[in-house]
């Protein structure tokens, strides 16, 4: 079971990148995401996705520090300044639960402390968008790639339509190009 913790959230300038943060952790295969400031129109954005393409993925909102005080499992805090994700992802995989941490603009030096391992994707600064993506993709070496979220709307894959199922209307395909 992994959840991801997002830290550093401010609505009025984060709204993009946090939401992201919350679909790239449903859609590549995390449980949970708990980010550190309430957002109901975040939580409202990424419920309905729920709600429409499945799984079950949450939201909730809880000051950072209480989150890694009350946590039963490994921390893993995402930086470019942590270890190389290829030496230690064997021994992360080996745990779980997992808590992942991913940062905004400034992370508190205490959290560097509190993880049990500050895993770099590359040494470069980038994205905690990236960086979740790639962390979750190596933990599951791909399996989430193919799995089913058991939603009412699905896409039909296709070289070149965008087709979809929605189940709840009808089973309607559509066709939109
Ligand atoms: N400069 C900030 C600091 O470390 O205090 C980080 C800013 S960065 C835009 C936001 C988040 O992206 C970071 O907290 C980290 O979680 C993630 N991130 C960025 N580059 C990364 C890298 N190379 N490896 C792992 N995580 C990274």
């Amino acid at each position: 079971m992994i959840t991801v913790l997002r830290i550093g959230h401010r609505p009025q300038r984060d709204k993009r990148i946090t939401t992201h943060v919350c679909l790239v952790a449903r859609a590549f295969g995390a449980d949970a995401v708990i980010v550190d400031t309430p957002d109901s129109t975040l939580k409202e954005t990424v419920e309905d996705v729920v709600k429409e393409w499945g799984g079950d993925f949450s939201i909730t909102f809880q000051p950072w520090k209480r989150v890694l005080k009350s946590w039963k499992g490994k921390i893993v805090h995402l930086t470019m300044y942590g270890l190389p994700i290829e030496d230690k992802i064997a021994e992360i995989r080996e745990n779980d639960p997992i808590l992942v941490v991913v940062g905004a603009e400034k992370v508190p030096p205490q959290l560097y402390e509190a993880a049990d391992f500050n895993i770099s994707i590359t040494s470069q600064p980038h994205s905690e968008v990236a960086a979740l993506a790639v962390f979750l993709d190596r933990c599951f070496q791909g399996a989430q790639l193919r799995k089913d979220f058991g939603g009412s709307l699905k896409i039909v894959p296709s070289e070149r339509k965008k087709l979809f199922r929605d189940i709840a209307n009808q089973n309607r395909k559509a066709k939109i190009i």
